[in-house]
């Protein structure tokens, strides 16, 4: 990930902070040191406002960390495994690896987010109640934290794609008709409608005069559209894929090379010859890596007649091994999200066939144009 920085490991997650952040922070201490606050706090110098604002925006982010840490720990109690959890400009991210096997941990990862959001509203508007009369900085602190965990708890609530109450909408569906396909296609349906119903308000708003609210509802509606699109288009995929299973559209006997060969050897007589970039590298009968021409190109040439692939092959222990019963739908996504070509398909430790990224498209538009 480019523009990301780790932040540290919270509870056995990575937890990373990008860029964008940054700007968010500057751009929230701003809004709040100008306005919000001098209003809730009057009387301070402006350099109290700044730094009280800075302080209102870590919090808020640490409150949206730990929000995201809900959704984090409640996939992981239901034996999802969580890659990390991304904050950046417009708020936080839990990249969970796999989809919940059933509408009611699906429910409890979408809600656990707004509810620790809520929860934290109200523990500070709790706070802050016996404050309200006086004019204090961890008065205005409480405030400023009460409304905006609130608010952020309330928004995401919303049933559109991707935020969290579009999840918990499409859960309910899930469960009412037990098809998670079908469930998502009335949620899209759902989100839309109210994507178009904010790009009317934010249009609207624009010609009663107030543009800068109008354009900011205008562009929360046009998010909400493209995200349930992109949703509707992933389900359409999932359903033309249905129970197809990886021996199904593997190529079967791959192109393999002996370990002890060197890396002149296997330029000269394999991949010059046959246009590859890549082949398995077996061990008598066994799958005991993968050699690209990534890993040669990275010895000088002088050195590729003396040295075996088995020395710069990628060992197979670092590869994502599938098996030949595997539904592609399960091993699409780690393909995708790991940016991988091609994926060894073995049984029994023998390697039956590979999976390629280019041949599943193909076969996917085959059998969407049949269908
Ligand atoms: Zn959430």
């Amino acid at each position: 990930m480019s523009g990301v920085y780790r932040l540290g490991r919270l509870a056995g997650i990575d937890v990373y902070i990008s860029f964008g952040l940054f700007i968010a922070i500057i751009l929230l201490t701003v809004t709040l040191s100008s306005g919000w606050l001098p209003r809730i706090y009057p009387n301070a110098s402006s350099g109290t406002y700044i730094l009280l604002g800075l302080i209102s925006s870590l919090f808020l982010f640490l409150s949206i960390l730990l929000h995201e840490l809900g959704h984090s720990l409640v996939a992981r109690a239901h034996g999802l495994k969580v890659k990390n959890i991304v904050l950046f400009i417009f708020g936080g991210v839990s990249n969970i690896e796999q989809e919940a096997r059933t509408p009611g941990a699906d429910f409890q990862i979408a809600i656990i987010g707004p509810l620790v959001s809520i929860g934290i509203g109200l523990l500070c508007f709790g706070l802050w109640w016996p404050l309200r009369q006086s004019s204090s900085a961890i008065q205005a602190l409480l405030e400023v934290l009460f409304v905006m965990n609130l608010v952020i708890g309330v928004f995401n609530l919303i049933p559109g794609y991707p935020l969290d109450g579009g999840r918990v909408l499409r859960a309910v569906f899930w469960k009412i008709t037990g098809n998670a396909n079908r469930a998502t296609r009335i949620t899209t349906g759902v989100g839309s409608l109210i994507a178009y119903l904010f790009i009317i308000w934010g249009i609207f708003q624009v010609f009663s005069g107030d543009v800068l609210d109008g354009i900011w509802i205008g562009f929360i509606g046009w998010f909400l559209l493209s995200a349930s699109n992109s949703v509707r288009a992933q389900a359409t995929f999932d359903e033309v894929l249905g129970d197809v299973t990886v021996e199904e559209v593997m190529v079967k006997n791959p192109v393999t090379v002996p370990a002890n060969i060197s890396l002149q050897k296997v330029i000269d007589d394999y991949f010059l010859p046959q246009a590859l970039r890549s082949a398995f590298v077996m061990q008598a009968s066994w799958l005991a890596g993968i050699i690209t021409l990534n890993e040669i190109r990275h010895i000088p040439r002088e050195k590729w007649s003396n040295t075996p692939i088995g020395l710069v092959m990628i060992p197979s222990e670092r590869l994502h091994i599938v098996a030949p019963k595997q539904q592609l739908r399960e091993v699409l996504p780690l393909m995708t999200g790991r940016d991988v070509n091609q994926l060894p398909v073995v049984e029994d430790g023998q390697l039956l066939g590979v999976l390629n990224r280019d041949v599943i498209l193909r076969s996917i538009e085959l059998r969407r144009s049949l269908r």
